[in-house]
């Protein structure tokens, strides 16, 4: 079978890139490498020990979309493909709708033209915005707090839409928790390439003394220890995940949302620990306001992954931290922060 990876040179798209050709698809990646770099492709064909179809340029491109999906006979994609980050998504919106959204957009038209009708989609956890449960399951109400998070629940949407309108569409949307570590290989990992705003990549980096000491964003919530708590998933779990989902794609039709998370709440300072064990290095930290817009906590609810994928993520958070830390020790960073 052959997959479109849109966005494949990215972190979660590269690792997943791993998990599918190690499970025997034929891949092609197609990436614009705006928040990634080509010479992951050097490094992902190092791990799979054969070479890899890339084709450079951007997913709103219809008639480059097209003329892969054609030419590489595709059957499905999987469409990670978009800006990710929440601050910048408050800043620049119309950056954010056009690549996200538009993007989406743009590949739907050349699957429609080309008649390939399967898709799995990078959804995220935070379409379920302040959770009013715990744990999150499926069934809880949307709604989106920035940009970001909106252009995911209108892409949502409307992919149910289009899955409502020709029942040879088969659809799914995997809900991200929050994606961490890296390939046991230490060759892939998380690049940040400037300052992380998320917790394990700005940890990895104070261990590593690059960065002097961790904001701890309020210790006021309401949990045990009285800082945020999110459910951390290691990437090969995820990617496996995407694996499974392809897999479930073929007896299926329709549109379905699935959570892909681990289940379990740790809180930061219990990544701290954690990584400090690991790492064996001193993670120095200050307690400080909570950020603007963050939630106290969210972890998922996993049984449908179960009941539909037969997946379930297998892997600790000891081996989360190490892997991430063989990354940062071997393959360093490639921007200079
Ligand atoms: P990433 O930035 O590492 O990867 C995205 C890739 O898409 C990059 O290689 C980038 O160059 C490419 N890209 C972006 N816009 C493009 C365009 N218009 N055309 C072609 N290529 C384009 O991000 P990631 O962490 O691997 O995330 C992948 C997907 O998963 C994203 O859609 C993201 O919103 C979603 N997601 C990520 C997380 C997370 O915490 N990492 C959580 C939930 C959901
Ligand atoms: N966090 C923190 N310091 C940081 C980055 C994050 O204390 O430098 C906290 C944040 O407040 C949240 C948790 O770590 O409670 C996870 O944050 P991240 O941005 O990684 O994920 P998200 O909030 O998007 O789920």
């Amino acid at each position: 079978m052959n997959i479109l990876l849109t966005g494949g040179a990215g972190y979660i798209g590269s690792h997943t890139a791993v998990a599918l050709s190690q499970a025997g698809y034929e891949l092609v990646l197609l990436d614009n490498f705006c928040n990634s770099n080509p010479s992951v492709l050097e490094r992902l064909q190092k791990i799979l020990g054969k070479p890899l179809h890339c084709v450079e340029g951007d997913v709103r491109d219809t008639s480059l979309v097209t003329k892969t999906l054609r030419e590489y006979k595709i059957d499905a994609v999987i469409h990670f493909a978009g800006l990710k980050a929440v601050g910048e998504s408050v800043e620049k919106p119309i950056e954010y709708y056009t690549n996200n959204v538009q993007g989406t957009i743009s590949l739907l038209e050349a699957m429609e033209l080309v008649g390939v009708k399967k898709l799995v989609f990078s959804s995220s956890a935070t379409v379920y915005g302040n959770p009013q449960y715990l744990p999150v399951d499926e069934a809880h109400p949307t709604g989106a707090t920035n940009a970001y998070g909106r252009s995911k629940l209108h892409i949502e949407e409307m992919l149910k839409d289009v899955a409502n309108s020709n029942s040879a569409w088969k659809i799914i949307c995997l809900r991200y928790f929050n994606p961490v570590g890296a390939h046991e290989s230490g060759l892939i990992g998380e690049d940040p390439g400037d300052i992380p705003g998320n917790l394990m990549p700005y940890i990895a980096l104070v261990a590593s003394g690059k960065l002097p000491s961790l904001n701890v964003f309020g210790n006021d919530y309401p949990t045990p220890d009285g800082t945020g708590v999110r459910d951390y998933i290691h990437v090969m779990d995820l990617a496996e995940g995407h694996l499974a989902a392809l897999e479930y794609l073929s007896g299926y039709s329709g549109w379905d949302a699935i959570n892909l998370g681990v289940g379990l709440g740790i809180s930061v300072l219990d990544l701290v620990s954690a990584y400090k064990k690991i790492s064996g290095r001193k993670i120095p930290f200050e307690i400080l306001e909570r950020r603007q817009g963050d939630i106290g906590e969210c972890w998922a609810k996993v049984d449908m992954a179960y009941e539909r994928l037969q997946w379930r993520a297998k892997r600790s958070i000891e081996l989360s931290c190490q892997d991430s830390w063989r990354y940062i020790c071997s393959n360093g960073l490639r921007k200079n922060i």
